[in-house]
């Protein structure tokens, strides 16, 4: 499937098995809020796509490889994996998820720093590839992971019926495309505590919500 996207700066990352598996035959977008990148100069300036949202996961496949050492940030990958599926996952399962979802990273230009905010004219300014990203990858599900970025997600949807639950985010919100519509699912950003296995309930609730 092809990755490169005319609007967004950062390749998504896409699992080889998302096509035409993906998880329980459903095809996720697991959305992440930002990237600071120190790799490559002049990040994100016109015509220089760079590769940090696909490095990312191939890294974290290294390390489930055993061909990578281990860092920190990788713990927020294994949690969301172990949160979605409600259980400790092992290697394999863990290495199957990520190859059947496609990540992808809203704010399509740097940070500045490791901890900066992204400004709302960086949101504002990644609108298009978002939803160029939507119709290219059609994902019968989002994840987008924290209240920030949930927060700054266009307001030209419309919200679902049905309440998944809950004390986090409630119901689902829509994006029409040309061919379906798209829910969109908030859940608190997995490098926090506030995303543990009291949620697994939600994010199963979720997949059963968007198979009916
Ligand atoms: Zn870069």
């Amino acid at each position: 499937m092809e990755t490169l996207l005319q609007h967004a700066v950062f390749p998504p990352w896409v699992g080889g098995f998302y096509a035409k598996a993906g998880i329980n035959g459903k095809k996720i977008l697991v959305l992440g809020e930002s990237h600071y990148c120190d790799d490559c100069e002049d990040c994100g300036s016109p015509n220089n796509k760079c590769n940090i949202t696909q490095k990312i996961i191939e890294d974290y496949l290294a390390y489930k490889n055993g061909e990578k050492e281990f860092a920190s940030w990788m713990n927020t990958f294994t949690r969301f994996t172990n949160v979605f599926f409600g259980k400790q996952c092992d290697d394999a399962t863990i290495k199957h998820f990520w190859n059947s979802v496609v990540f992808y990273s809203y704010v399509q230009k740097s940070l500045h720093g490791p901890r900066e905010a992204p400004s709302k004219e960086m949101f504002r300014d990644s609108e298009t590839a978002f939803f160029e990203a939507l119709n290219t990858f059609k994902p019968d599900i989002v994840f987008a992971w924290g209240g920030r970025l949930w927060n700054m997600l266009p307001d030209n949807g419309y919200w679902g019926k049905n309440y998944i639950i809950d004390e986090q985010g409630g119901k689902l919100y829509f994006y029409k495309i040309k061919t379906k519509d798209i829910p969109v699912y908030r859940v608190y950003h997995p490098s926090t505590s506030y995303f543990n296995y009291d949620c697994s309930k939600y994010l199963q609730r979720v997949m059963i919500e968007i198979t009916q």
